[in-house]
């Protein structure tokens, strides 16, 4: 792992970057960590691909996270190869034979999902009738109040999850349900619903529940506005009780964002001003796809080396521009930033720890962004972001 720097500034003063640098604070992640899986009543699984940098993952490991959501065999791999002691739960709900076979087999992968009768039989056949799994309904639920839908891909209809419900209980396996609400869910009640309907589910299938997994899309805090953990905590125990599942019943979260979308911040560089546009050397295919696709919300401050004048104009929003040649690669503001501003200044752009690097393209021959460790525990707030109203009409 790289060196470790006290502050975003340390590293600008010590590296003075020509490419986008990722800081890490692995003491944000771990903290986020222990706070989350104290708060939760069951286990907390850890998205991997919401971050899957191995400082990320390392300083969750060392907070205590030892379940991950993995979706891929490079996932399972990359989890297992490093962490004796923790477990993969393969959440995808479409899986290769050679990824199952090489999961169950391998890895002792015990946690699956499917939402289709022939992916059931698929894993059946390949674990030659294993019966030592728990495996898991993906299903379906409406996109309510989530920045970002999941709707639309994955997921079995109430009456198909009761029959796969019914399906799983006669393997012999242990019979699960999950759902995703969305990633950005800004609203408890999201969870309720989705429970209700599980409660629908398990009710049709007549079956005893082995595990909830009630997914992720726990929010970062970007505006400030979004529910605590805690309040979707007591939505999901409360819609547990409501539909009557047994202490038996094990429940099962999977964040990616919440656990990690503070802890990392990016520093870019501009390189050249025009009026209110700056173009920057990382973007919509680097690591700053989210400034685009979730909004305005990301809070940012002018690096400029000790020594320096530091940046001390009034706010001023700004559109930033990514290196590539792709008009896709814009991200229109208003990003708050000191209004003098120029060109070889560097930019911090903070709570860019979720869908970011993992998102991080080569596309027109952008250099990939370094990590380095960051040992101060500040997460950038300070400057105007977007309300939680203007990127709920933004997202509509
Ligand atoms: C992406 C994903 C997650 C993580 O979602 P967040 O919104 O980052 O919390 C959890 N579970 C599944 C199945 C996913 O696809």
């Amino acid at each position: 792992m790289s060196p470790v720097f006290a502050s975003a500034q340390e590293v600008v003063n010590t590296l003075r970057p020509r490419d986008p640098v990722l800081c890490v604070r692995p003491g944000v992640l771990e903290q986020n960590a222990r706070r989350m899986i104290a708060a939760f009543p069951g286990d907390v699984l850890y998205a991997v691909k919401c971050n899957a940098g191995q400082p990320v993952l390392d300083a969750l490991y060392a907070g205590g996270v030892r379940h991950f959501d993995t979706a891929t065999i490079a996932e399972v791999r990359q989890v297992s190869d490093r962490y004796a002691d923790a477990d993969c739960h393969f959440m995808h709900p479409v899986k290769s034979r050679d990824a199952i076979a090489e999961a169950y087999f391998v890895h002792g992968v015990r946690s699956f999902v499917v939402d289709h009768p022939d992916e059931l039989e698929k894993i059946l056949d390949v674990t030659e009738g294993a019966a030592d799994m728990t495996v898991s309904v993906r299903l379906e639920i409406p996109n309510r109040n989530a920045m970002m839908s999941l709707h639309g891909k994955f997921g079995a209809t109430p009456a198909e999850a009761a029959t796969l419900l019914n399906g799983v209980a006669a393997s012999g396996n242990r019979t699960g349900l999950t759902f995703h609400v969305g990633s950005q869910c800004v609203d408890t009640a999201a969870f309720s619903h989705a429970i209700d309907l599980c409660g629908t589910v398990i009710r049709q299938a007549g079956v005893t529940l082995d595990v909830l997994d009630v997914g992720g899309g726990f929010p970062g805090y970007y505006t400030g506005e979004e529910p605590e953990f805690a309040a979707f905590v007591a939505a999901i125990v409360s819609g547990c009780k409501r539909i009557g599942l047994p202490d038996t019943c094990r429940l099962q979260c999977e964040p990616g964002r919440a656990l990690v979308a503070d802890a990392v911040s990016v520093i870019a560089r501009v390189e050249l001003r025009r009026g209110n546009k700056l173009y920057i050397n990382d973007g919509t295919y680097g690591s700053l796809a989210e400034l685009k696709y979730l909004g305005n919300c990301f809070p940012m401050q002018v690096v400029r080396p000790q020594g320096e004048n530091p940046a001390m104009g009034a706010p001023a929003g700004f559109d930033l521009f990514g290196p590539t040649c792709d008009t896709v690669d814009t991200m229109p503001g208003p990003f708050w930033l000191s209004d003098d501003v120029r060109e070889g200044d560097w930019i911090e752009i903070g709570r860019l720890g979720a869908y970011s690097s993992a998102l991080s393209t080569r596309f027109n021959g952008c250099a990939s962004a370094a990590w380095v460790n960051v040992s101060d525990s500040v997460v950038l707030t300070s400057t105007r972001v977007a309300s939680l109203d203007e990127l709920r009409r933004r997202a509509a």
